[in-house]
Order: C-alpha cells, then sequence, then structure tokens
C-alpha cells in the first residue's frame, strides 16, 4: 500500500483513538504486507503502540476497516485489565481477551467514523 494511504490510515487510527478515550497514546501505523490476519497491535511503551495493517486490511470493505481499527484500539484498553491477571493464567487469559476485544468491537465500531480512503479532517 502507498505511503499516502498509509498517512490516511494512520490519521483514522488517531481519529478514532480520540473517540475512544485513547488520545493520550502514541500510534504509529505500518504496511505490513502479506498476512492471514487483517491487523495487529504491538505495544511498545507505556502508552505508545503499533499498528501493522495487511493486505486483507486494505482490501477490505469500510465497515471492515473500522470493525478491524475498533478491534486493534481495544486491545490498548484490555492491556490495562490483563496486568491485573495473574500470569500462570496467561494461556487462557489472551483467549479471553480476545473474545472480549472482538464484543467490544462490534459494539463501538458503528459509533466510530466510517473509513473514506481520503481525508476527513475538516
Ligand atoms: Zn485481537
Amino acid at each position: 500500500m502507498g505511503q499516502p494511504q498509509v498517512k490516511l490510515a494512520q490519521q483514522y487510527v488517531r481519529t478514532c483513538a480520540q473517540r475512544l478515550e485513547l488520545g493520550h497514546w502514541l500510534l504509529t501505523v505500518e504496511d505490513g504486507g502479506a498476512s492471514e490476519d487483517y491487523a495487529d497491535v504491538a505495544r511498545i511503551g507505556t502508552t505508545a503502540a503499533h499498528i501493522k495493517l495487511y493486505q486483507q486490511f486494505w482490501a477490505a470493505s469500510s465497515d471492515l476497516k473500522r470493525l478491524t481499527v475498533a478491534h486493534e484500539l481495544m486491545h490498548l484498553h484490555t492491556w490495562t485489565l490483563a496486568e491485573l491477571v495473574p500470569d500462570s493464567h496467561a494461556a487462557s487469559r489472551s483467549e479471553v481477551e480476545e473474545r472480549l476485544v472482538d464484543t467490544l468491537a462490534d459494539i463501538i465500531a458503528p459509533y466510530l467514523p466510517s473509513w473514506r480512503g481520503r481525508s476527513w479532517r475538516r
């Protein structure tokens, strides 16, 4: 995906993050190339994260793009919760976390701005 699209995606992610009370996070976005996934998110610091958007993301409908961004951003909220669960439960924790994030993303995505593939700044 070209740099202009990646830049737009980064703007979109930041706009959505502000709506989700995550405006204080430093978020970077990168085209991750080919993968079976749509996207993933990695924590870099206390309030910094890097999001990779894969080929399937760029090919997805705008609704699915919005849902994907909602999903990745919800992880930022659940990381805080996950830290409260003991490490001995780490395996089931990530499964539970993934299901929780899916549910929250389904609920929240319709309230986020739509993906348009062009600048949404006024
Ligand atoms: Zn996830």
